[in-house]
């Protein structure tokens, strides 16, 4: 049983592209989130909020740099180039990872309900290592929006990822899956599937999400695309095992045609060559899937093994080597 020491430090890490119009109404909320948590005694003084900035090409950055001056509890960090909101959250996370007990993601337009931090911390002192926040509905999304999730995370479920429907990149984060997480080494980053392949205690809580209430969405549609592609490839070899599938599916309706192309020469009338080619056509193009779909696997594979994701990852060592140490 994990005994947590209540009042750990929070670090809120905050993904910020372009955000000029929604930044400084977000670090105000935040901020006073922040000391109403401290004043429940929920989150230590040490507790921080972390701004990074993916890049921005506006005034962003220099926001941050204002805020950082005016208040104690900011932190910026600034990216040199636009590497992406899953890169900006690994960023800011990695970066609390020595100084914090926990963190939560959260976007910089505050869509999602900063109120449910208190519930999100209350499943960490419960013992969980990883709380995810499952949105409550997609109301506030469009049409296009809601049918291309939902597509997604069907195709990601079939496709063997196990992962929450409606899940956000807002959770938190205990030290100890921190540094689980940075054992990780792969560079197309999909969170939202590597952090349940971590395992550990984890908690779910249900938020709310509003609309966008400055400034307009930062996931275009290219950004959305390569998202869900690297979400489905970084996970699954699965559409490789079906190249292979199909090579033997087409070899068997070979071997059916072969029957059918015998009874039609002796007992029906057949143009002569038909049956050549349609037989020759059925059994070369299952052979050619079936070997594509063997190398498939070989590649596959050898993708895998190049993310080099750790093996194992120890939750809790008894030994008394460790605490001698
Ligand atoms: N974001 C980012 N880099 C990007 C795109 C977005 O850091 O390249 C941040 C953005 O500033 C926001 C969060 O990711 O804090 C989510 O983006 P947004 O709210 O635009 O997405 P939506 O809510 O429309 O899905
Ligand atoms: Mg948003």
């Amino acid at each position: 049983m994990t005994v947590r020491k209540k009042m750990g430090t929070l670090y809120i890490v905050v993904p910020c592209y372009n955000e000029e119009e929604a930044l400084e109404e977000s670090a105000k909320s935040l901020m006073k989130k922040l000391e109403e948590l401290k004043e429940k005694s929920l989150v230590s003084e040490k507790s921080r909020i972390v701004f990074v900035d993916d890049g921005s090409k506006d005034q962003t950055w220099s926001l941050i740099e204002n805020l950082y001056q005016k208040h104690e509890s900011i932190i910026g960090l600034r990216f040199a180039h636009n590497r992406g909101h899953q890169n900006a959250i690994l960023a800011g996370m990695m970066y609390a990872k020595g100084f914090c007990d926990f963190t939560i993601t959260i976007d910089a337009d505050l869509q999602q309900d900063i109120n449910a931090m208190e519930l999100f911390i209350e499943e960490y002192y419960a013992g969980n290592e990883i709380v995810y926040g499952v949105r409550n509905s997609r109301d506030t999304d469009s049409f296009f929006k809601k049918f291309t999730a939902t597509v997604f995370y069907k195709t990601m479920h079939f496709l063997g990822c196990n992962i929450y429907g409606n899940s956000a990149d807002y959770r938190l984060m205990s030290a100890k899956a921190l540094d689980a997480l940075s054992e990780y080494g792969e560079v197309n980053l999909f969170l939202r599937g590597i952090i349940p392949d971590i395992g550990l205690k984890t908690s779910v809580v249900h938020f709310e999400v509003f609309p966008r209430m400055q400034g307009e969405s930062k996931y275009s549609l290219t950004k959305m695309v390569t998202l869900a592609a690297d979400g489905i490839t970084s996970f699954s070899i699965k559409p490789i095992r079906m190249v292979f599938a199909l090579g033997i599916l087409a070899l068997l309706v070979g071997f059916i045609m072969i029957i059918h192309v015998f009874y039609e020469h002796y007992f029906g009338t057949t143009v002569s060559g038909w049956s050549s080619i349609l037989v020759s056509i059925w059994l070369l193009g299952g052979a050619v899937l079936l070997s594509l779909g063997i190398i498939g696997e070989y590649v596959g594979r050898n993708y895998m093994e190049t993310k080099k994701r750790p093996r194992y990852y120890f939750w809790d060592v008894l030994s008394r080597e460790e605490e001698n140490e």
